[in-house]
């Protein structure tokens, strides 16, 4: 049962050959077993999970189901879950019981989903690694001494051991791509206002977006057609049409022009991912693609833009964790600086505090010119670039990461080299540009993700691609040693 995928499952259902109660016994009897030794998840929700089985099959008997209805789900613990914990993976919200549900985890329940738990993550979702959570590390399923990427790293884990048939992740700078690499699943960023942040909590609101972490791109199109769309509750959701993901799956891919830039190949890749990548556009092209050399000379610059951008929105978005309204309170507090100081000091960790500091640095009067504009700037210019770009190709096509996973503890003192992880997925969070990570091989036995990025609101293009992608190859359907057991 645990490794089908939802497309399987919900066929399953719909056939009456299982009941939700049936799927989401076997995945919480799993968790039971497996997950004490990932640390994939933050909260696990067994009688609400048993009840919403419950609802769903009598959905099915009534004949109001959806496609998804009765499917089990884990929602990073960014998404604010009516009367479930939301801590954000942090000691600040360790206490916080969302009274509203997000857009996103309202339209699942809507759906007939059904919430088995919410996942582990960096703490605000800040990291490559999911080292710095509250709640302490996630272990990679491949292999537990390696970290599962971040900061959707707890949703990566829990789809790559099949703890959950599927997951929703978060990417601000490449959280749901890197991860999804790492663990070997798909993921799916989408464009930015293409799924509501409403009730998500906020870490840098000009890039964070929401989307599926999943085993298939089949499946993360039949979550995309529920979680997508707009939402007058975000001001920056976008009023457009919603196609149907999933009709497109099959199209052709005959004529389509795959641009590969030379800066994705530079020196800091390693070389069997290099290797891998140009053996998986060799497959796009036996089925149909074209592929060109292009370039994107920027492609260095958006590292060091974004951790301009995304410590300078952070440190305005955190200031509302004060002490006073809701969160993590100090003790005895002497007057109110006390609170403020003493309460954010206690309950933020050194990632979160580093952040807040730069990015108060780089907002403050003197130096806003040099660094905040000047880094917008570069981000309008990056923008411009992969605009011309996809004026000649359909779609990019290069590695999610530059190298595989890495072992715990390896990176946590130097944060530059962990910055360094972000190099092929941040610039997609600039121009806010859609991108999906698929599994396109292994090295020394650790998956490999291929990136592939297109305009704006052409998710339906990027699933159908990896959709073709996965009918020819069969890296998606590898699974970690661990699966093999019980
Ligand atoms: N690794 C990046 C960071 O630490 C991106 C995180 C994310 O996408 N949420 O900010």
């Amino acid at each position: 049962m645990h490794d089908k995928t939802i497309t399987e499952l919900s066929q399953l259902l719909e056939n009456k050959e299982t009941s939700s109660q049936e799927i989401t016994q076997s995945f919480l009897e799993r968790m039971r077993i497996i997950d004490p030794h990932l640390n994939a998840f933050i909260t696990i929700n067994e009688d609400y999970a048993l009840q919403a089985a419950l609802d769903a099959d009598k959905r099915r008997k009534d004949g109001n189901a959806q496609k998804l209805t009765g499917i089990p789900i884990a929602h990073k613990d960014i998404f604010c879950t009516r009367g479930v914990k939301t801590s954000c993976g942090s000691h600040m919200l360790d206490n916080f019981i969302s009274p509203y549900d997000a857009t996103v985890t309202k339209r699942c329940k809507d759906a007939g989903m059904v919430l088995l738990g919410k996942t582990n993550m960096d703490e605000f979702a800040m990291g490559s690694s999911n080292e710095n959570s509250f709640y302490g590390y996630v272990h990679n399923p491949w292999n537990p001494e390696l970290v599962p990427g971040g900061s959707s790293g707890g949703s990566a884990a829990a789809v790559a051991a099949s703890l959950t048939p599927i997951a929703t992740g978060t990417d601000t700078g490449g959280s749901i791509r890197q991860p999804a690499a790492f663990c070997g699943i798909t993921g799916l960023k989408p464009t930015y206002g293409r799924v509501s942040r409403f009730g998500m909590v906020a870490f840098a609101s000009s890039l964070d977006q929401g989307g599926p972490l999943s085993k298939t791109a089949a499946d993360a199109a039949l979550l995309m057609n529920v979680i997508a769309g707009f939402d007058p509750q975000d001001s920056t959701s976008v009023d457009t049409s919603v196609p149907d993901y999933t009709a497109t799956l099959n199209d052709s891919l005959q004529g389509l022009r795959i641009g590969i830039p030379k800066e994705f190949f530079s020196d800091g890749l390693d070389p069997e991912i290099a290797t891998a990548i140009q053996v998986a556009a060799k497959e796009l092209e036996k089925l149909g693609a074209s592929l060109h050399d292009i370039s994107l000379p920027n492609t260095e610059l958006s590292v060091p833009a974004y951790y301009i951008i995304a410590p300078a929105e952070c440190s305005s978005n955190l200031a509302r964790y004060d002490g006073v309204r809701y969160g993590y309170r100090c003790e005895e507090p002497k007057n109110l600086d006390d609170l403020y100081k003493r309460s954010r000091s206690e309950a933020f960790g050194d990632e979160v505090k580093r952040r807040i500091m730069i990015g108060t640095y780089a907002l403050s009067a003197g130096y806003y010119d040099a660094y905040y504009l000047k880094a917008q700037k570069v981000r309008r210019l990056i923008s411009q670039e992969y605009q011309n770009a996809l004026q000649q190709v359909d779609v990019i096509l290069g590695p999610t990461t530059p190298t595989t996973s890495f072992a715990l503890g390896s990176k946590t003192d130097d944060p530059i080299s962990m910055y360094l992880n972000d190099i092929y997925t941040i610039a997609v969070n600039l121009a806010g540009l859609p991108a999906i990570s698929v599994p396109a091989g292994f090295a020394q036995k650790l998956p490999i993700g291929m990136q592939l990025i297109a305009n704006h609101f052409q998710e339906a293009k990027l699933l159908n691609i990896a959709h073709q992608y996965q009918q020819v190859t069969d890296w998606h359907k590898r699974q970690p040693e661990m699966n093999h057991q019980g």
